[in-house]
């Protein structure tokens, strides 16, 4: 029997949820959470054992284990099982190695947490890795390094390490490759497969394991549950790891490190060892640090240097994954300008740190955080309860048991002097500063080992320092003033009766305006989104490149005013769409109105600022070069939007567009735009109707009566929708090209097939083959095969017109073999499908059913639901109930019919196009097959947009909004 504590923890004002604490004979601690609410139920299980346990000579180790623990167990020894399992059941897994911690984790259907739980347990009790598998999987753990090589995020946090104590294990190289876990361990006389189990044996023990169950049993099933299940999990009574304290002695102190990293872009990172937060977690010194010096309102660093042009971002913040070290970081986005101003920019941050020095520790600054952290605790969003049950987990080793629900979320002791000596941390003695940059290309003089990162390091004196601070420029920083965009009013102001569906409620000649009141979720908050469609925003390069940089300025003019508004958890986005631009704003309603008119005085009163026009079509060009160094697999499904998409244009002739483009262009371009616009606007959540009226009343007036406003209502037939093209019965087309960074050595292919416009019956068939097949896909073409750590079968929606595709990126095999593989694959399956049992079928079914009707967790899930019927024209607003329906009804013969029609290899209906991503080393293959001849049935592109000029089109779904009116 466990001993269950009576732990009172603390818990939010809403939350309704049950929780026991229990702690098993052999020591595991459990944290059981029963909630009758939930579809789906989750598991997490911690094992305080990470990549710092790694044993000398053999990095990745702990890694590896991890991919390793889910192949198989003694009481279910078929490979795949527990996957199969928990796919079939509507669920999914995965797992992750940190540096003093590994995840493993599942949710599936509420109804089936017990199989999935047995099957879960016996990895911890009793599981088995067959050399053949071992030797298999050591292939993807090389991928996924290869796949990491060309990270500049990974690249970067090596180099960080790399210069640390060699005696510290933050030294370590921690992902694991070939070289390490194969050819170097063979080399002295290692089995590896031996090295895994003993890993596991020495380290995997009860007491050092922390589980989470999530499900809607009572509290005592769960607990029964667990105690059954994990009671042999084996405890030795292993010591807790603790890594030595700070890993950067003096020699890592005080140092400029310039690096060059693959991607386009300059970055700054002024970075110092720092006490953990962690171990002052209801003080929050760091926080209150972190609030300030990442503050981008009036005064702040980053205003400062966005208005001397040298800046684009700046964040800061505290972290690390051990309680024992952490580092305080600052990170910049430099502009070129801000590149050759870097000794001003680390002035300028050194003399904030000296004004905050100067004008001491407020009390307020901290109560307002505290304020907002207490409001955000009491009404949080209910989530999905696997990301629930993984925040919990993660709290577990962390904090004493009342605290598992609240963690670090509730700062609440104001603590002056504990602030000012985590201050006085950010010192010149202890900075280390990390400056990327391609321009130091042939100044480097040194390489980091694991990556290959090149890179150079001199000393900076404190007097270098304080040289800097007084030649940077005179600014005026000061503290922020208070926040305006606290909520205080949570009146709740739901309708009588439940609305079910949105419904127009306004319309004019100008907008349309949807409205969903919520009674479900009870919580003082809204999303409101404002659609603007106009129809020059898209009609050439130029015009996408205008619109976009439009947008950026907008973003970038009201951040010094509404950035806290996203501080106080009132959140809002600008974006570009592929028909105008759209402004959406979520988060408590309270004072939603103000940032509301905020933005709409800024649309109708724009004007473009040369400077920022030139600093943003800086960085548009920086971002367009980037695609370059993107991942292989992206650049294929890029050249499959690009063909599939009307109207739709490559990033080269963008790039060619904004390299022409003044300021000038955009100041004319704007009031064009804006000529013709109509505004589809959608409330959901604590607004009333009339309160909703008057919004989009207010919205109409900003833009309609500003001096020169432009605004006219846009003509029935500019109304925009995204088209789509259609390809042929029968015909594989592919496209084959060369990947775009010789460096890289993936290649990678997507093979999409494409099925039927918007209809559910093939909807839900299209559905439960995706559910069926995806698991064996992965199984098959990676845990077999081996082809490459990214692979994956899924099924895709563009505008209404869905489809199947497989992506596969691979350095073992060129494209050409990848899609034979996928083929392959796809004939395997044909057996399987034609000799699916009734059993086999009905759990697939019932999976699929169970996925439908899972219910929205909150306000955000079900209103961008319902935006998406309303934007994509389709409307279907009881969508899941109504394919349940048909679902219920399908026959499997039907099902075998569908696939047999449609997907089988041969199929007469069968659509395909393949894009195929050659890297360099695949050259010759690229070479040789273009060649050759191609099989009948097959049609090579050869240019992208003369084949998307000769297919016809799908019709499309969106009638134009005045039409819509009669759905009212
Ligand atoms: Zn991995």
């Amino acid at each position: 029997m466990a001993t269950a504590s009576d732990v009172q923890f603390i818990r939010a004002r809403s939350d309704k949820r049950e929780y026991r604490r229990i702690v098993l004979p052999n020591a595991l601690q459990a944290m059981l959470i029963s909630d009758a609410e939930i579809d789906k139920a989750a598991a997490v299980m911690g094992v305080s054992v990470g990549a710092f346990n790694d044993p000398d000579g053999i990095n990745g180790l702990a890694h590896f284990l991890e991919h390793m623990l889910f192949y198989a167990s003694e009481k279910y020894p078929e490979e795949d099982s527990y996957s199969k399992y928990i796919t079939e059941h509507g669920g999914s897994t995965n797992a992750s190695t940190s540096s003093e911690r590994t995840n493993y984790y599942f949710d599936v259907n509420v109804d089936n947490l017990r199989g999935a739980l047995d099957r879960f347990a016996q990895f911890f009790v009793k599981p088995l890795m067959s050399a053949e598998a071992v030797s298999r999987e050591i292939n993807a753990v090389d991928s996924e390094h290869k796949k990491n090589l060309l990270s500049d995020g990974s690249r970067l946090n090596q180099l960080q390490k790399h210069l640390s104590s060699k005696d510290h294990p933050y030294h370590k190289f921690t992902t694991g490759s070939l070289e390490t876990l194969d050819t170097g361990p063979k080399e002295k006389g290692l089995d590896i497969r031996g090295e895994l189990l003993r890993f596991y044996c020495e380290n995997y023990s009860a007491n050092l394991m922390q589980l989470t169950v999530y499900g809607k049993e009572s509290l005592d099933s769960l607990q029964s549950l667990v105690e059954s299940l994990f009671s042999d999990v084996r405890n030795t009574d292993k010591r807790w790891f603790k890594c030595p304290g700070n890993p950067c002695p003096e020699q890592y102190l005080q140092i400029l490190v310039k690096t060059i990293p693959i991607m386009e872009g300059d970055y700054l990172r002024i970075v110092w060892p720092t006490t953990p937060g962690i171990l002052h977690y209801k003080k929050a010194p760091h926080r209150y640090l972190s609030h300030l010096i990442g503050h981008e309102g009036e005064g702040s660093i980053f205003y400062i240097l966005k208005q001397l042009g040298w800046a684009m971002s700046l964040m800061a913040w505290e972290g690390s994954d051990s309680k024992e070290y952490s580092f305080f970081s600052i990170s910049i986005r430099l502009t070129d300008e801000g590149h050759n101003h870097m000794k001003d920019i680390v002035g300028i941050v050194f003399n904030y740190i000296d004004l905050l020095n100067d004008s001491g520790i407020h009390k307020w600054i901290f109560d307002e955080m505290a304020a907002i952290s207490e409001i955000e605790f009491n009404y949080q969003d209910k989530f999905q309860p696997l990301n629930y049950a993984l925040f919990i987990n993660a709290m577990m080793p962390l904090f004493p048991p009342d605290e598992w629900l609240v963690g670090e979320s509730l700062p609440s002791k104001f603590d002056p002097i504990l602030i000012q000596k985590t201050l006085d941390e950010l010192s010149p003695e202890k900075v280390r500063i990390f400056w990327e940059s391609k321009k130091f290309e042939g100044v480097t003089d040194l390489a980091e080992p694991w990556y290959g990162t090149s890179y150079s390091v001199q000393k900076i004196t404190s007097d270098a320092i304080k040289q800097w601070m007084e030649n940077a420029p005179d600014a005026d920083l000061h503290l922020p003033e208070p926040n305006i965009f606290i909520p205080t009013d949570f009146t709740l102001h739901g309708p009588k009766e439940e609305v079910k569906f949105p419904k127009i409620i306004r319309t004019s000649p100008f907008s349309t305006l949807w409205h969903k009141p919520d009674k479900k979720f009870l919580v003082p908050k809204a999303h409101v989104v404002v659609d603007f469609h106009c129809p020059l925003a898209n009609y050439s390069p130029e015009a996408e490149v205008l619109t976009s940089l439009f947008v950026a300025l907008l973003r970038d003019y009201l951040n010094d005013y509404a950035y806290n508004a996203q501080i106080a958890s009132l959140s809002y986005g600008i974006y570009s769409t592929t028909t105008g631009f759209q402004v959406a704003v979520m988060g408590y309603n309270d004072k939603m109105r103000l940032l509301i008119d905020a933005i709409m005085m800024q649309i109708a009163h724009f004007e473009v600022k040369p400077n920022r026009f030139a600093v943003f079509r800086e960085t548009y060009s920086k971002d367009f070069e980037n695609f370059k160094f993107s991942k292989p697999c992206s650049q294929a499904t890029y050249y499959l939007n690009l063909m599939l998409n009307d109207q739709s244009w490559p990033l080269s002739e963008n790039l060619e567009a904004l390299s022409s483009l003044n300021a000038d262009d955009l100041s004319n371009f704007v009031p064009n735009l804006l000529s013709r616009t109509f505004l589809e606007c959608f409330m959901a959540g604590n607004i009333e109707a009339k309160e909703a009226e008057l919004i989009v009343t207010g919205i109409e007036e900003i833009l309609l009566k500003a001096p020169n406003s432009v605004f006219k209502p846009l003509l029935p037939s500019q109304y925009l929708t995204m088209r789509v093209v259609m390809l042929e019965s029968g015909l594989k087309c592919l496209y084959r090209t060369k990947g775009l960074n010789p460096k890289d050595e993936n290649s990678a292919i997507v093979q999409y097939i494409q099925i039927h416009q918007e209809e559910a019956l093939l909807n839900v068939q299209l559905q439960l083959f995706s559910l069926m097949a995806r698991q064996p896909a992965f199984h098959q073409l990676r845990s077999v095969e081996q082809l490459g750590y990214i692979t994956s079968l899924s099924s895709r929606e563009d505008a209404g017109i869905r489809g199947l595709q497989v992506i596969i990126q691979s350095t073992v095999k060129d494209p050409d073999n990848l899609d034979a593989r996928i083929d392959a694959f796809f004939a395997s399956f044909e057996s399987k499908i034609n000799e699916l049992d009734d059993e086999e079928y009905k759990r697939n079914v019932k999976a699929l059913i169970d996925l439908k009707l899972e219910k929205f967790k909150n306000l955000w899930e079900e209103s961008v639901y319902y935006w998406g019927e309303i934007i994509s024209g389709t409307l279907n607003f009881d969508r899941f109930e109504s394919e349940v329906e048909v679902l219920r009804k399908l026959k499997k013969q039907d099902f075998i019919n569908f696939f047999n029609q449609y997907i089988k290899v041969d199929a007469p209906k069968r659509k395909t196009f393949s894009v195929k991503v050659f890297a360099s080393n695949h050259s010759a293959e690229y070479e040789k097959s273009s060649e050759e001849h191609d099989p009948s049935q097959t049609y090579r592109v050869e240019d992208l947009f003369s084949f998307r000029r000769s297919r016809p089109l799908y019709g499309s779904l969106r009638s134009s909004p005045v039409s819509n009116c009669s759905y009212n």
